[in-house]
C-alpha cells in the first residue's frame, strides 16, 4: 500500500511526537508477521496501528488482533484500510495509561505482541510486557537498530550491557532482520531492526527483583571492575566483594560486560546467600 497516497487522501499529517513512521512495503509487512510466526489460533496485541498496514497483515493470519492507537486522526484511514478485517479491534488510547490488568483483560488470555513501536516508548513498553504478569508468548518488535544490537549482544562485545542482561533473564532475544530507514514513510533519521523475544519464566519474581538490582549495580560505572561496582552497590568491603565473586566462579578483575547471564545468576545467589564473611 502506498502510505503517501492514503494519508494524502484523508488529509492526514504525520506527527513526530507520536513516532509516526509507517510501513507500506508488502514484502516487509509479510516478513515481520513471518518473524513473529503468527498462526491462526493466535491473539495478537499491536501497539500503534498507524495506517493499519501491519494490522491488516497480522489479521490475515491471526485469530484476533487488538491494536492500540493514540492518534484519533487515524480513524478514517484505519476504517478504510481495515474495512474487511472483522477480527480487529482498535483501541484509540495511549497504551501507557493502561494498567497491566486492563491490558490483560482486553487481550483476554495468551497472546503475542507484534509492533512497529513508537521509539520514544520502546524500553518502558518492552519491560512493561516482560514483567511476568502477562500470558505473553513472544514480542516481535521493530526497534531502533542500535537498541536491537544492544538487546541481542554477546558478552564481551561493545553493545553488551544492562539492557542485554535485563532482557536475557526474561526471555530469548533474537535479531531477525535489519530494516533500512528508507522503508518508512516518512523516513526517520536512523535504521531499525526486528527483534523477537520469546518469553521464558526462568526465575521467580523475588529472584528477578534481586537480579535487576544486581544488573543495575554491576553496570553502574562502565569503566570500573565488577568488584568495585558491587562494592558501591551493596556497601561491601573489598574482601567481601572479591569473596562473592570467587564464590560465583568469577575472577576479581572481571568487568560486568564480560559476565554472561549464568555468571550473574551465580553472583546473585552468592550475594543473597551471604555465605562469605564480611
Ligand atoms: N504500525 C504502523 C506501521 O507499522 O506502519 C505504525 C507504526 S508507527 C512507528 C507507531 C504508531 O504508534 C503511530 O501510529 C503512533 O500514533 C502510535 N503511538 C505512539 N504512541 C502511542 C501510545 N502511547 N499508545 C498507542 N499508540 C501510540
Amino acid at each position: 500500500m502506498n502510505i503517501s497516497e492514503i494519508t494524502k487522501k484523508y488529509g492526514f499529517g504525520f506527527s513526530k511526537k507520536f513516532g509516526q513512521n509507517f510501513i507500506g512495503d508488502e514484502g516487509l509487512l509479510k516478513a515481520i508477521v513471518d518473524d513473529a510466526e503468527v498462526c491462526e489460533n493466535d491473539v495478537v496485541l499491536e501497539i500503534g496501528a498507524g495506517a493499519g498496514t501491519l494490522t491488516r497483515e497480522i489479521a490475515k493470519r491471526a485469530k484476533r488482533v487488538v491494536s492500540f492507537e493514540i492518534d484519533r486522526d487515524l480513524e478514517p484511514i484505519l476504517s478504510d484500510v481495515l474495512r474487511d478485517c472483522d477480527n480487529v479491534e482498535i483501541v484509540y488510547d495511549d497504551v501507557t495509561k493502561w494498567s497491566d490488568e486492563e491490558i490483560a483483560d482486553v487481550v483476554g488470555g495468551r497472546f503475542k505482541i507484534v509492533a512497529n513501536l513508537p521509539y520514544y516508548i520502546t524500553t518502558p513498553l518492552l519491560f512493561k510486557f516482560l514483567c511476568g504478569k502477562f500470558d505473553l508468548v513472544s514480542a516481535t518488535l521493530m526497534v531502533q537498530k542500535e537498541v536491537a544490537e544492544r538487546i541481542c549482544a554477546a558478552p564481551g562485545t561493545r553493545d553488551y550491557g544492562a539492557l542485554t542482561v535485563s532482557v536475557g533473564i526474561r526471555g530469548k532475544a533474537r535479531l531477525k532482520r535489519i530494516v533500512g530507514r528508507e522503508k518508512f514513510t516518512p523516513a526517520p533519521n536512523v535504521d531499525s531492526a526486528i527483534v523477537r523475544v520469546d518469553t521464558e519464566r526462568k526465575y521467580d519474581p523475588d529472584t528477578l527483583v534481586a537480579l535487576d538490582a544486581l544488573i543495575r549495580g554491576a553496570f553502574a560505572m562502565k569503566r570500573k571492575t565488577l568488584v568495585n561496582n558491587i562494592r558501591s552497590a551493596y556497601g561491601m568491603s573489598a574482601t567481601k566483594a572479591r569473596d562473592v565473586l570467587a564464590e560465583a566462579g568469577l575472577s576479581a578483575s572481571v568487568r560486568a560486560e564480560e559476565v554472561d547471564e549464568d555468571g550473574f545468576m551465580r553472583l546473585c545467589a552468592a550475594i543473597r546467600e551471604g555465605r562469605t564473611d564480611k
